[in-house]
């Protein structure tokens, strides 16, 4: 072979090795699942550098040892290797780790670093060996190796695609971790979750029946008793039926987690909405001195819509309305159509809310005035329900104003059933 030809097999060789290495590299990047993330890298490694065996060994940070994580050897079922702590002092797999550096090896038997406990364990018999660190950052997490050449010593290559392999190994399983450790927090969070929603599900539940004789007894003696005696017991009723109402707002948290499967959608005249909504805030609105305004909109126009959730999450934005106004207010409840759309306009002339509180106020619990010193009741769920249920029908609702004591405006934007064209009305 001339000078040239073998320039060109040199070539041909370093061509294939880019190759390959691109091809694992694409691999190892296409999945953040743990497990079979480490079996690809040790499969790939042991490929790549013509060896009997590979391992990935991570570095434990609560122990500070590294541990193997995956090895063809433990996958052959030849032993416990997956068990087996390596202390980072007096082993080779530690000496990479500390150092930041290859080691390679043609005959482990010549050093004494070489961690015997490894072979006894798995039965396993290392002559030859390459370990390289596995760099994330500034960090070293880990360490790759091979073990065994199958034939003659270990090359440049090897060690070169080896170190190429594991700084690629070393992201994706840095990404995979990150997304276990998320995944955890999230599930620990869900839990928590769940257990505050059982927890005021049975609460409220349990609230409900000493309440209702509280309410009933109370109304009794509201009737059968005159002056002061009188006063009292419908201070007892007043309190009892508010306390009723945020038992209530707490029994409606189920509705938080309202599914679109959960719905009985039936076609419902936008009129019949407005005309049930209205009658459940129409004494409360007159009671505070507010006048409400409906604009009343043909029966033709139709809404897909579980009707009694759809008139909760309504009737959740009037109550707002008539509680966040001083005496005296105007509460306007209109429609608007718009392409493939109509929308509720709830508009109240009240004390408005503060521009960056206008996409908060529909997360639970979340209450412009703070919690312990504000004059209204209510626990701060009845727009995040509101939001859940429109959501759930595809619609979608938000919230606009002017800022303090300039009114607010709520839009629920309800889908129109396709094809369906209405005129303006
Ligand atoms: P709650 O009424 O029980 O406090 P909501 O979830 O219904 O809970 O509302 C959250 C918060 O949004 C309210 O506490 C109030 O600060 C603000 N808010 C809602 N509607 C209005 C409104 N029409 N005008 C002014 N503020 C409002």
């Amino acid at each position: 072979m001339d000078d040239k030809d073998e320039r060109l097999a040199s070539y041909e060789r370093e061509i294939r090795r880019l190759n390959q290495l691109v091809e694992v590299s694409l691999a190892i990047n296409s999945t953040l699942d743990l497990r079979p993330l480490l079996r690809a890298i040790m499969d790939y490694a042991a490929g790549i550098a013509d060896a009997e065996s590979a391992s990935v060994m991570l570095l434990d940070r609560t122990t500070g040892q590294l541990r193997f994580v995956a090895s063809t050897t433990a996958s052959r079922g030849a032993g416990k290797l997956l068990d087996i702590h390596v202390p980072l002092e007096g082993s080779l797999a530690g000496a990479v780790l500390l150092e930041n550096r290859e080691i390679v090896l043609d005959d482990v038997s010549t050093d004494p670093r070489h961690f015997r406990q490894a072979d006894q364990q798995s039965g396993f018999v290392t002559r030859s060996l390459i370990g390289v660190p596995m760099r994330y950052r500034d960090d070293v997490i880990g360490v790759l190796e091979a073990v065994n050449k199958r034939a003659g010593p270990w090359t440049a290559d090897d060690r070169h695609n080896l170190l190429i392999l594991a700084s690629q190994a070393a992201v994706a399983i840095s990404n995979a971790q990150m997304i276990d450790q998320l995944k955890k927090a999230y599930h620990e969070l869900d839990q928590l979750d769940k257990l505050k929603n059982d927890f005021i599900a049975i609460a409220s539940h349990e609230l409900r029946t000493p309440l209702s004789v509280i309410v009933g007894y109370a109304t009794f003696l509201k009737e059968d008793t005159t002056g002061t005696a009188g006063k009292h017991a419908e201070a007892v009723l007043n309190s009892a039926l508010r306390m009723r109402s945020l038992i209530e707002d707490m029994t409606n948290l189920r509705y938080l987690k309202q599914g679109e499967t959960d719905l009985r959608r039936a076609r419902v005249p936008l009129a019949d909405l407005f005309t049930l909504a209205r009658s459940d805030v129409e004494r409360l609105a007159g009671a505070k001195g507010h006048t409400l305004r409906v604009h009343q909109p043909e029966p033709s126009l139709v809404v897909t819509v579980d009707r009694d959730r759809m008139v909760m999450a309504l009737t959740n934005v009037l109550n707002n309305a008539i509680k966040f106004m001083r005496g005296g207010g105007q509460i306007t409840l209109s429609y608007q159509l718009q392409p493939g759309a109509v929308w509720i306009v709830v508009e109240d002339t009240g004390i408005g809310i503060p521009r960056a509180q206008l996409e908060r106020i529909f997360e639970e619990f979340l209450q412009v005035e703070d919690h312990m010193t504000r004059q209204h009741g209510g626990l701060g769920l009845g727009l995040a329900i509101a939001r859940a249920l429109v959501e759930a029908h595809g619609g979608r609702i938000w919230a606009e104003s002017d800022g303090p004591d300039r009114g607010s405006r709520f839009t629920i934007s309800l889908p129109l059933p396709a094809g369906e064209d209405h005129k303006p009305g």
